[in-house]
């Protein structure tokens, strides 16, 4: 049953909002409370069928044609927009994700705009490459690439940095004359839907961006990736995901683009400046309660340094301030649902069995009965496993790390690289020397040297091992979302 007062978040198919099916349609819950926000109609089939026949006909119409400099203008206008509507954004990525405001601004919803302006800018200057080849007789051709867009691009994005995520592929594809068709994590559809109202406004031509809402295997996710009308997927979410959507799409030979999870390490080394360190930890293991893939999950502390780091980190996740997300001075919000958090908590049992010490958090907190129905988790920090240990290897996406010692850098190093996954590591030293020289060789995709999630929109992004295939970011974007044809002209 619908009532008029329920808020609806839609399908938006060829440039419009379609009216929901209520027998289609699931819960979107506030995660600091658990209390509904909005109904999200879940596409079926032959709604996917109808975005991607729209994205298909938006592509003939023209889109694909129109020049790089107008498609370039148009995401500048975005951007523009989206800031004028930025509290809009801010609020509606709140109520899908319980983050504190203080985050939402600063790091989700500025880096929509920031993420538009960007590839405005790469795909307006971006060259072809062109080669003369010498012929016998002292003929030459001339050989050049003339990149065209993929064509039908599915975006699948999770839920923990929903619009960065979001915006960090549909700029691209659009600044290329793609056509998408988006499918949001069912946690947090808002952000895609006002952006669809943005992208509408600004005057992106009907049917170039489409969104389906609804969940994964079965549903939504899955019917667009099996789609036979898709040219290509870009996909970020887990690393199981990741295989099943590359499964789905391989009997057609699409390309794919998989930013997938992480299990990242941080070395700190005992040279090093113990605040700055400590500072940056803090953030690199509690940012967006630890739902971000780059968060560090496990730190390698030089035996030396290792009781002032250990101490100096639980005292400072002692301090988060846990709390509404509307109040500016709390730092971390809950986990995304009751499920993420039993997920968590089977970890902390893990951890346990494996003969951990808990010294930090380690629990549910307590924090007051309009709050306790939310998905909240106490900030933890482990000692006392290795390598070996479950809680070590596998990706828990939440504010927990564990800390293990080491005595060499040819140590920290084998520790580092001693996973299956390779999104990022950062090293903490001020010795910049051995900071290079082990940056480099962290078989990862992105590796910092004294800051943790440093971003440079023009630098390729991605993970080795299970974190994914592919790069994305500058030159790396224009690759992916791009078809080139070489043109060999004898001369
Ligand atoms: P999931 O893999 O569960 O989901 C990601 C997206 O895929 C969601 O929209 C999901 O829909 C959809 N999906 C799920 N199953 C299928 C399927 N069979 N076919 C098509 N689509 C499907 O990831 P989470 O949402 O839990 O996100 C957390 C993960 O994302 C972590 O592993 C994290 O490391 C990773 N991540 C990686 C990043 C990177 O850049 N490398 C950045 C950010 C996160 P629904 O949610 O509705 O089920």
């Amino acid at each position: 049953m619908t009532t008029s007062t329920e808020r609806w978040i839609r399908n938006y198919v060829d440039g419009e909002f379609i009216d929901p099916d209520p027998q289609r349609s699931f819960d979107n819950l506030d995660p600091t409370t658990g209390a509904l926000v909005g109904r999200v109609h879940e596409a079926d089939s032959p709604m996917v069928d109808r975005a991607v026949a729209a994205a298909r006909r938006a592509l003939h119409r023209g889109w694909a044609d129109t020049p790089v400099r107008e498609r370039a203008e148009l995401l500048r206008r975005a951007a523009n927009r989206i800031e004028e509507r930025f509290e809009e954004f801010v609020a509606a990525e709140i109520a899908d994700t319980g983050k504190p405001i203080t985050q939402a601004r600063e790091l989700d919803v500025a880096r929509a705009p920031a993420n538009f302006r960007a590839f405005a800018d790469i795909a307006a200057a971006a060259g072809q490459e062109s080669f003369l080849t010498d012929l016998a007789g002292g003929r030459q051709a001339l050989n050049y690439a003339v990149r065209k867009p993929l064509g039908v691009v599915a975006v699948i994005v999770p839920w923990n940095l929903p619009l960065l995520l979001l915006t960090w592929k549909v700029a691209p594809a659009l600044a290329c004359g793609n056509a998408v068709v988006v499918k949001p994590s069912e946690e947090t559809p808002s952000t895609a839907n006002l952006l669809a109202e943005v992208l509408q406004e600004v005057g992106l031509p009907q049917g170039v961006y489409n969104v389906v809402h609804g969940f994964g295997a079965g549903s939504a996710g899955e019917l667009l990736t099996a789609h036979p009308g898709i040219d290509g997927v870009t996909f970020t979410g887990s690393s199981a995901t990741g295989t099943h959507v590359m499964r789905t799409v391989a009997p057609r030979v699409k390309p794919v683009s998989f930013e997938l999870g992480g299990k990242n390490a941080a070395v700190v080394f005992d040279d090093v400046d113990l605040e700055e360190a400590l500072t940056g930890l803090t953030r690199s293991v509690f940012t967006n309660t630890g739902q971000v893939c780059l968060c560090t999950e496990r730190v390698y502390v030089q035996r030396g340094i290792f009781d002032d780091i250990a101490e100096g980190l639980a005292e400072r996740a002692a301090r988060l301030r846990l709390g509404a997300p509307l109040d500016p001075a709390t730092t971390t919000g809950p986990l995304i649902s009751q499920a993420h958090r039993d997920k968590v908590l089977g970890y902390f049992e893990l951890a346990e069995q494996a003969g951990a010490e808990v010294i930090a958090g380690g629990g549910i907190p307590e924090l007051g009965t309009a709050l306790n129905a939310g998905s909240w988790i106490e900030p933890t920090l482990w000692t006392g496993l290795t390598n070996a240990d479950r809680p070590i290897r596998e990706e828990i996406f939440g504010p927990v790390a564990a800390l293990i010692p080491f005595d060499t850098d040819d140590e920290a190093i084998a520790l580092a690289n001693d996973t299956e996954y390779g999104l990022a590591a950062a090293v903490w030293t001020n010795d910049l020397r051995r900071g290079h020289r082990v940056a480099q060789q962290m078989r990862v995709g992105i590796s910092w040297v004294n800051t943790w999630f440093t971003r440079e929109l023009r630098s390729p992004f991605g993970g080795a091992g299970l974190s994914g295939i592919g790069r994305e970011g500058g030159e790396s974007s224009l690759h992916f979302y791009t078809e080139p044809t070489n043109v060999c002209v004898q001369l």
